[in-house]
C-alpha cells in the first residue's frame, strides 16, 4: 500500500523549495511513519538548500519535526500508533560514542543524517512520476506531511505538551540547551555570554537561567530580539555595533570576564569576540555552522590562561534522555518554547523562509492542517 504526502522538494541547490505530492512506500521492519504536526526551520536546512551540506538532490529537507505515529514496522517495540513524538537526529546506537551516550558524535553521523538514503542505499520517497527523492535528512525529512523515521530517532513526548510546536526541541533548542546543561555545566552564580540570539542562543539563555547563572549576557545586532532575551533570562543585552571592543565590554559586564561563552554564529570574528570575552579560566563553545571549511586563528597565549575553545554538535546530548527532560522543563514553564515560535501553515513555506532569512522570527514552525 503506498501513501501520498505533500512535501517541500529541493530540486536544485539554490532554487526555491516546491510543494509536491510524494509517495511513501511500505515500512521496513524498523521504520515508523509519523504524521507531522509541525516542523521547525533550522539554519542547517537553509545551508543545505543552498548547497552547503552534501545531501544529494532532489531531496526533502526538514529536521525539526514532531507529530503522531500512524504506523509502525514489525520490529518496532518502543512506539505505538497514536504516540506523540519529537524527532531527533539519527545515530547508529551501536558505535563507541553512541553506546557511551554521545550519539551526536556517532561514527556514522554523516551517512545517517546527510546521506539522503537508508543505510542500504535505497530511498524512502518517490515523486509523482515515480522517480526517487532523497530523504532520511537527519533521519526524518520532515518538510512533509508524512515522515518515515526509525525508533532510533523518534522520542515519545508527554501527552500534555503541544505537539505542533515541539519539533524545534529536536535540533535547535537541544543544541543551545544541551551545550549549557550537558557540556559547559555552569555552577550556580556563574557568568555566561551568548553570541547570537536565534533559537539556539535563546535556548542557551533559558538553560543558563535553569542552571542559576547570575550574569547572563546576550549579544545580537537585531534589537527586536533584545526584549525577548531579557524575558527569557538575560541580565544584560548588547548590540555588538555599539562597542569597538566588544570583548572588553563583556569582560566589564561580567566582572573580569565570563566563565562561559556560547557562540551560535560561527564566523571567525564572532568566535574571536567570544574568546576575548572569557575570564581566566573560561570555556567557549562554538556551535554555528558555516558552509565548508572555516579556519579560525586563535592566540595560543590567550588559551594558556586556562581557556578552552570547544565545538559542540546537537548539544552533545542523547535525544532519548534529553528531549523528555526539555519537555518537562517546558511544561513547568522554565523552558517556554512557545515564546520563540511563530507558526506558518505549510503552504506558506516561502513566507516562513523569508521571515527566517530576514531575522524577523526567532523560530518559524510550519504546521499541517491534518
Ligand atoms: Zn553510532
Ligand atoms: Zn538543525
Amino acid at each position: 500500500m503506498s501513501r501520498t504526502a505533500t512535501a517541500a522538494v529541493l530540486r536544485t541547490y539554490g532554487a526555491p523549495l516546491q510543494l509536491e505530492h510524494v509517495s511513501v512506500p511500505d515500512l521496513r521492519p524498523d521504520e515508523v511513519l509519523v504524521r507531522i504536526r509541525g516542523v521547525g526551520i533550522c539554519h542547517t536546512d537553509l545551508t543545505a538548500a543552498a548547497g552547503g551540506v552534501p545531501i544529494p538532490v532532489p531531496a526533502v529537507l526538514g529536521h525539526e519535526g514532531a507529530g503522531i505515529v500512524t504506523e509502525v514496522g514489525t520490529a518496532v517495540t518502543r512506539l505505538a500508533v497514536g504516540d506523540a513524538v519529537v524527532l531527533g537526529f539519527d545515530s547508529c546506537r551501536q558505535c563507541r560514542n553512541c553506546t557511551r551516550g554521545r550519539p551526536s558524535y556517532c561514527a556514522r553521523f554523516a551517512g545517517l543524517n546527510y546521506g539522503g538514503t537508508r543505510s542500504d542505499g535505497t530511498t524512502v520517497l518517490q515523486d509523482a512520476n515515480g522517480d526517487a527523492l532523497h530523504g532520511n535528512w537527519f533521519g526524518q525529512s520532515s518538510f512533509s506531511s508524512l515522515a518515515v523515521v526509525t525508533e532510533r530517532n523518534a522520542v515519545r513526548l508527554p501527552s500534555d505538551v503541544p505537539v505542533a510546536l515541539a519539533g524545534p526541541l529536536g535540533c535547535g533548542l537541544a543544541t543551545g540547551a544541551g551545550t549549557v546543561l550537558r557540556v559547559l555545566r555552569p555552577e550556580p552564580d556563574s557568568s555566561i555570554v551568548v553570541f547570537g540570539l536565534g533559537a539556539v542562543g535563546m535556548a542557551a539563555i533559558m538553560a543558563a537561567r535553569i542552571a542559576e547563572c547570575t550574569t547572563i549576557v546576550g549579544i545580537d545586532p537585531n534589537r527586536r530580539r533584545h526584549d525577548l532575551a531579557r524575558e527569557l533570562g538575560a541580565t544584560e543585552v548588547v548590540s555588538p555595533d555599539e562597542h569597538d571592543d566588544l570583548g572588553r565590554h563583556v569582560r566589564r559586564l561580567t566582572g573580569g570576564g565570563a566563565d562561559f561563552a556560547v557562540e551560535a554564529v560561527g564566523t571567525e570574528s564572532v568566535v574571536r569576540q567570544a574568546l576575548s570575552s572569557l575570564g581566566s579560566p573560561g570555556v567557549c563553545a562554538t556551535l554555528g555552522l558555516q558552509a565548508g571549511r572555516n579556519p579560525i586563528t586563535v592566540d595560543q597565549t590567550h588559551l594558556l590562561g586556562g581557556r578552552t575553545l570547544t565545538g559542540v554538535i546537537e548539544g552533545d546530548a542523547d535525544p532519548h534522555r534529553f528531549l523528555p527532560e526539555l519537555a518537562d522543563l517546558w511544561r513547568d514553564g522554565r523552558f517556554p518554547v512557545e515564546k520563540l515560535v511563530r507558526t506558518f501553515d505549510f503552504t506558506k513555506l516561502d513566507d516562513a523562509l523569508d521571515a527566517v532569512r530576514s531575522g524577523e522570527v526567532v523560530k518559524a514552525v510550519l504546521t499541517f492542517d491534518n
